[in-house]
């Protein structure tokens, strides 16, 4: 067999078992409205919360900046990519969130990576929520270090894995927000223990940042908390409306990192005038606090709806997950949405434990409380549709 053959036959029991993925093109910009396949409909399925993607103070400040300053970088941070509005949106950045210190990548996905490997080696360990976003995974097994994972919020599972742990370096890693489920880690708790058993924390608020929090700097606000071992992450692709992710905590972490974290250091800078995007972003999110009390509203709006068949997951984020249960239901639910016009992604396993599909249902700042009706009309026909088939 080629490559090229075991490679087709594993994309065909993909196709047979129904986990092929296929993508949406879409045209126009992020809105509650898209048009994906030449199709237009009402999106439950964007990371955009706030609706900053296409908000017109975002697009001046990127077009003003790239009439200025062009559109590439030229280099990696360290030779000569690194531009005076990268320097003023960390510094921006930090102040934000109430750290002292920020550093500026070019993904979340490549922030988790370059923190944990930089950070941690073969005789240390990592703590680690078992719904962990992917890249905090991927990131401990290129850092090679011992990878320890405990169950969903079990405080208990952690505190005995710290407490037995001889590893010369500990490194608590948590998702703030959980992106399948939109629950909240208790992080004042986590911290706790990371004192307790003299651990680092490090957080991912790639969910949190811009939404929890009166001025939404996100999960260490929501909480009022603080500490020189927390080492924060946030994206800025979500909420914040742009690209990229920063890292914030204490001076002497980030010039470490700044001088150890690979996928820093071996990348070209990403373009200033997506850091003067991003600062304009900081200033909408402060300036327009009416956009998450719009948000609350819409989930409170949406949890008016009770289905008889299905259970809306606790959940006080923008990520409203359906709980369905069985993969083939929740595929004929989110077609059958579909077909009413909504997009509305349905999440089997392996991304969720077996048995918990669910539809994931992302609110927006950018959908009216009529969109949010909307869906909820279509659930309640969906729930007829699907119980006379079953
Ligand atoms: C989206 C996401 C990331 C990755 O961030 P990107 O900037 O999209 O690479 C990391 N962690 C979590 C929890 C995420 O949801």
């Amino acid at each position: 067999m080629t490559l090229l053959d075991e490679l087709a036959a594993e994309l065909a029991e993909r196709t047979s078992a129904g986990l092929r993925r296929q993508r949406r093109v879409i045209q126009g910009p992020q809105a509650a409205e898209v048009v994906a396949n030449g199709k237009r409909l009402l999106s439950f399925a964007s990371n955009d919360y706030l609706g900053l993607a296409n908000h017109p103070r975002l697009i001046s400040a990127m077009q003003q900046a790239t009439q200025a300053v062009g559109v590439g970088s030229g280099a990696s941070h360290l030779i000569t990519g690194h531009h005076v509005l990268h320097e003023e949106l960390e510094q921006a950045l930090a102040r934000f969130v109430g750290l002292p210190a920020a550093l500026l990548f070019s993904t979340g996905y490549m922030a988790n990576m370059g923190v944990v490997a930089a950070l941690m080696g073969r005789d240390d360990a990592v703590f680690a929520d078992k719904l962990n976003h992917a890249s905090l995974n991927d990131a401990v097994v290129l850092s090679r270090a011992e990878f320890k994972r405990y169950p969903h919020q079990d405080l208990a599972a952690l505190e005995s894995l710290l407490a037995a742990s001889r590893a010369r370096r500990k490194l608590v890693l948590v998702d703030a927000v959980f992106s399948m489920d939109g629950d909240i880690a208790p992080v004042p708790e986590i911290l706790a223990l990371c004192e307790r058993y003299d651990a680092w924390l490090m957080l991912d608020d790639a969910h949190g940042f811009g939404v929890l929090g009166e001025h939404g700097a996100g999960i260490l606000e929501h909480f009022n908390i603080t500490s020189p071992r927390i080492i924060y992450m946030a994206t800025l692709g979500k909420a914040a409306g742009v690209a990229g992710a920063f890292v914030a905590g204490e001076p002497v972490l980030i010039d470490y990192l700044l001088q150890q974290a690979r996928t820093y250091i071996y990348t070209t800078a990403s373009p200033a005038p997506l850091a003067a995007a991003l600062l304009e972003a900081l200033n909408v999110i402060r300036d327009e606090p009416q956009r998450r009390a719009h948000l609350r509203q819409l989930m409170s709006v949406l949890k008016t709806h009770t289905p008889r068949r299905w259970q809306w997951m606790p959940s006080a984020t923008a990520i409203q997950p359906l709980l369905v249960g069985s993969n083939d239901e929740v595929l004929r639910l989110s077609e059958y949405l579909l077909t009413r016009g909504l997009l509305v992604p349905a999440i089997r396993p392996p991304t969720v434990p077996k048995g918990t599909a669910r539809l994931r249902v992302s609110l927006s700042a950018a959908h009216s409380e009529q969109d949010v009706h909307t869906l909820i009309n279509a659930l309640r026909e969906a729930e007829v549709v699907l119980e006379s088939a079953a």
